[in-house]
């Protein structure tokens, strides 16, 4: 499935927009009647006014989950029977790709190629990975002997908060709702105001998949209402979070100050990418630049950190210049664009505040712009800092644009403690041919994931998530359902 740009704006133009709240299996306005403008960060231009849920509507979305999961039209299927829904809802994304990258693209500024080729068909993926998993997971029986059988099973935890962020919203969201719906969950999902409108369209494929209306609910609106609102609500069972440190900080205080609700949370990082002098330089610039402006650089595991041997430094900046000098910048839904807009105009100026500050302290290679294209001021060059210094801003706080901070060192401990050196812990990568250096540098590094010879390795098999300040829990893999079942235990003396 490919589309031309001429293609690509017609079937923009011809959109409608979901764009009330999805409550108990019928899309509903908010209680309050308010709603929200979304923007298309690519042209600046209102896409629709989304409906401003709020306490009221979270505790009407989370009365509906309960009901749902109570009277067992979901939570008590065979896991086998939950298999064939969710399959059929990936069956549905996959007809649907065209259509949901649009939303994504449109919302938040995304390139239609990452939308259409990496978002919709991952999200598609996701479900159905999860899905075949759920009826292939076995219990336990405890090695009691004698007269007694202790079983010990997996059984779902009840209603699911599900808040999420901008930067992939249609997987972000997948991410949470696969193997919380597959493990027997009734979700209240949470989406970020940037970035409302696939989520609301992935809620009524469930209901045409089969999904039972109320077990997943989607109610917009602001994080401090509605995200404030699931956090604190006393009959969540379990919040689940993608987004920054600070708001994850947050979710903690609602769950201890409310009803000490599970708390799972997948927050920011700035990763490490270090790159050792008898690494391939080709390919890990190639990598590096991916690392770095995939995305537009909005990406929770991006290598923003690229820390090299000394020896090999400049060869490494006049390749790394040159793949920045290949970035086609421009409107997101034209397929030859290679970077989008930054999700809206405040994050460009939040960006350009690091760009600037940086100019004082290290050395621009290239970059460090803002451009209107399109009639937006979202759109910020990809940018590359040298003789970033370890205590600089740029080396230590999330910046999340394109933007690169170059370390050097000398030695593999120097590399592995600036490394470490964060209080973050999400990613990391590993540039070497020596099989030993690759295996003892991945042991000392502090990151969820150490990716050697590539960037940002993962898959639906493997468990992803951080250590230290990037949070706790693991998203995708069998690990996922981990979150989403509690072990209950049945013993029985016979
Ligand atoms: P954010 O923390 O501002 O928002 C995330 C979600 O939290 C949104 O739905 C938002 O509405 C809600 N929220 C905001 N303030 C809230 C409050 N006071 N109470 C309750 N909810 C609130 O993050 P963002 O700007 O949407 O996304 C960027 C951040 O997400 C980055 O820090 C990035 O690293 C992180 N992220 C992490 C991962 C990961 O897997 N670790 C993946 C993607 C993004």
């Amino acid at each position: 499935m490919t589309f031309t740009y001429t293609e690509w704006k017609a079937r923009a133009a011809g959109l409608t927009f979901r764009n009330d709240l999805y409550i108990d299996g019928a899309f509903t306005p908010a209680a309050s009647g308010q709603r929200f403008e979304t923007v298309n960060p690519g042209t600046g231009e209102v896409l629709t006014e989304v409906a401003r849920g709020g306490a009221e509507d979270i505790d009407r979305a989370v009365k509906s989950a309960r009901r749902a999961f109570e009277d067992g039209r979901w939570s008590r299927k065979t896991p086998g029977e939950r298999k064939e829904v969710l399959l059929a809802l990936a069956a549905l994304i996959r007809e649907n790709i065209p259509e949901l990258a649009l939303l994504d693209t449109l919302d938040m500024g995304k390139t239609i190629s990452d939308s259409s080729t990496i978002d919709a068909p991952g999200s598609a993926h996701f479900f159905q990975w999860h899905a075949e998993a759920i009826d292939k997971l076995y219990d336990e029986v405890a090695p009691t002997g004698g007269r007694d059988l202790a079983l010990i099973r997996r059984v779902p935890l009840g209603v699911v908060g599900a808040v999420v962020p901008w930067n992939f919203p249609l997987d972000m969201a997948t991410w949470k709702l696969a193997p919380a719906l597959a493990a027997g969950n009734s979700v209240v999902l949470k989406p970020a105001e940037q970035s409302p409108l696939s989520a609301l369209m992935l809620a009524e494929l469930a209901t045409r998949a089969g999904l039972p209306d109320g077990v997943l609910n989607v109610v917009t609106g602001y994080g401090e209402d509605a995200g404030q609102a699931l956090g604190r609500h006393p009959d969540v069972d379990c919040l689940v979070f993608t987004g920054s440190t600070a708001v994850g900080k947050l979710f903690q205080r609602y769950a201890g100050e409310s009803n000490m609700k599970q708390v799972w949370l997948e927050t920011g990082g700035k990763s490490p990418n270090l790159i050792f002098a008898d690494a391939d330089l080709d390919a890990a610039a190639d990598m590096a630049a991916f690392g770095i402006f995939f995305n537009q650089g909005e990406v929770c595991s991006a290598n923003s950190r690229l820390l090299v041997h000394a020896s090999v430094k400049d060869e490494l900046i006049d390749r790394l210049r040159d793949r920045a000098s290949k970035v086609v910048l421009g409107d997101p839904l034209d397929p030859a664009t290679t970077m989008g807009s930054l999700v809206d105009r405040a994050h460009a100026e939040r960006v350009m505040g690091f760009v600037e500050r940086a100019k004082s302290d290290a050395r621009l290679v290239c970059g460090g712009e803002r451009l209107t294209l399109m009639g937006s001021d979202a759109y910020v060059t990809p940018t590359i800092f040298d003789r970033v210094e370890p205590g600089h801003e740029i080396a230590r706080d999330e910046v999340f644009g394109p933007v690169l901070a170059v370390q050097t060192f000398e030695t593999d401990d120097e590399a592995i403690r600036i490394a470490n050196d964060s209080v973050y812990g999400l990613a990391a990568s590993v540039w070497t041919r020596d099989l030993t250096r690759a295996l003892s540098v991945s042991d000392a590094l502090f990151a969820g994931t150490v990716s050697v010879n590539t960037v940002d390795a993962l898959s639906a098999m493997t468990p992803f998530g951080g250590m230290k300040q990037s949070g706790f829990g693991r998203d995708l893999s069998l690990h996922s359902f981990d979150k989403y079942s509690a072990l209950k235990t049945t013993w029985i003396k016979y």
